[in-house]
């Protein structure tokens, strides 16, 4: 958190009053004075790092062939060609002709908004609902549709974010990972579900998710997912997590010498942080000491910034509030709702803590992948691979192996 400048009188040399002060020494002066010119200064450009591609400034939006039996289908280039516009119920829409197999389809074919009855608008606002905390059945009541309709929208809009992250979301050159688990319902019981989290500290990108139980098998998936996003940094990364159990097995077998591993231990009392200690669990001592000279708050191992996000995450997903009288029953729904949120947490939101002058910049325009906060529209506007689009292969371009075997 950057403390606020205060005015001092007398320009950048200038005291502040007591009579053993020495500018320039004085800590307080110091740090006021860096606070300003961090607050004025606009920082670099956010651009990617070095032998990375330029930052995009929007999710490239190719058409591919939809249909598996042509050559094209999986092909990144192909030749797709405008074909005039076709009647629907809400006006025209755009068609497309695929030059090898010289068949026509509609250009929402593969977004999010494929065979949607209602407007796009109406689409992204219930998704913008749901992830500012309002309930399923308040999102249907404001946009004036059914709750089951929500619940099936989430569920494609889910699925398209994911595809949407695997694809972008990599952090390069990530410094800290910070990794946490909340309770999402019935703790202590059978049948409680958990939230993973891991959340780079450095670009704010929240990097790995995973909801279910709290297992060895759970942790592997999640941790195997943090790698995924995080893992191919030039220099070890610096991961924090509580003492869990399998953290440590997992980290190993996940990382292995591209982390070092530091448990923190919050001790309480009254509700309160006493105190914090960390434990070096794995790691050479001396990319240990090198990790901690690049974290951004100072040199001592926290969980602070995870436990932030996870409040975000409570306020902004209903399920999690805390005595909600709708807590998630199906684990999968709760993970749908996760999926959204990450997305827009990563892609869309400006971050308050990512602000640069008169730019805030979003988690992802701080790791180098965009250049700009998208918006709701460009991400489901974005056509998934080919593999990962099931909810377009309807009936007629399922391919006849697959009809016989179901
Ligand atoms: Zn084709």
């Amino acid at each position: 958190m950057i403390p606020a400048a205060r005015p001092i009188a007398g320009g950048p040399f200038a005291t502040c009053g007591r009579s053993d002060c020495n500018p320039g020494i004085h800590p307080g002066l110091r740090a006021t004075q860096r606070a300003r010119k961090r607050r004025t200064n606009p920082g670099p450009v956010p651009r990617a790092p070095s032998g990375v591609l330029p930052m995009r400034t929007s999710p490239r939006r190719r058409h591919r062939c939809p249909f598996p039996d042509c050559p094209s289908h999986k092909k990144r280039h192909s030749r797709i060609v405008r074909h005039g516009r076709y009647g629907s119920r809400r006006g025209s829409r755009l068609r497309l002709l695929c030059r090898v197999c010289d068949r026509t389809f509609g250009a929402r074919r593969g977004t999010v908004y494929y065979r949607l009855r209602s407007t796009r608008d109406d689409f992204d606002l219930a998704m913008r609902l749901q992830v500012e905390g309002v309930t399923q059945a308040a999102a249907a009541r404001s946009v004036g549709i059914s709750v089951s309709t929500i619940a099936r929208w989430k569920e494609r809009a889910a699925f398209h974010a994911r595809a949407f992250e695997e694809e972008h979301l990599e952090v390069k050159d990530p410094i800290e990972l910070q990794l946490d688990e909340l309770c999402a319902r019935g703790k202590g019981s059978r049948d409680e579900i958990w939230l993973y989290s891991g959340l780079e500290v450095w670009s704010r990108v929240w990097a790995a998710t995973h909801v279910g139980r709290r297992t060895k098998r759970s942790t592997r998936l999640f941790l195997r997912s943090a790698r995924k996003t995080c893992g191919n940094g030039p220099e070890p990364v610096l991961v924090t997590t509580d003492p869990y159990v399998y953290y440590e097995p997992e980290l190993r077998r996940a990382f292995g010498p591209k982390c070092v591993y530091v448990q923190v231990e919050n001790l309480y009392r009254r509700d309160r942080i006493l105190r914090t200690e960390s434990r070096l669990v794995f790691g050479a001592r001396h990319k240990y000491e090198a990790a901690k000279a690049r974290l951004e708050d100072g040199s001592r191992p926290n969980t602070s910034f995870i436990e932030r996000l996870n409040l975000f995450i409570r306020r902004a997903i209903s399920y999690l509030q805390r005595r909600t009288p709708a807590p998630a029953r199906i684990p999968r729904c709760l993970s749908e709702a996760i999926d959204v949120l990450r997305c827009y947490y990563n892609f869309i939101r400006p971050h308050s803590s990512l602000r640069f002058g008169k730019v805030t910049r979003t988690p992802a325009m701080q790791a180098g992948i965009f250049s700009r906060p998208l918006t709701f529209r460009e991400i489901f506007n974005w056509v998934p691979p080919p593999q990962r689009d099931p909810y377009t292969l309807d009936f007629r371009t399922r391919p006849p192996t697959a009809r016989s075997g179901s």
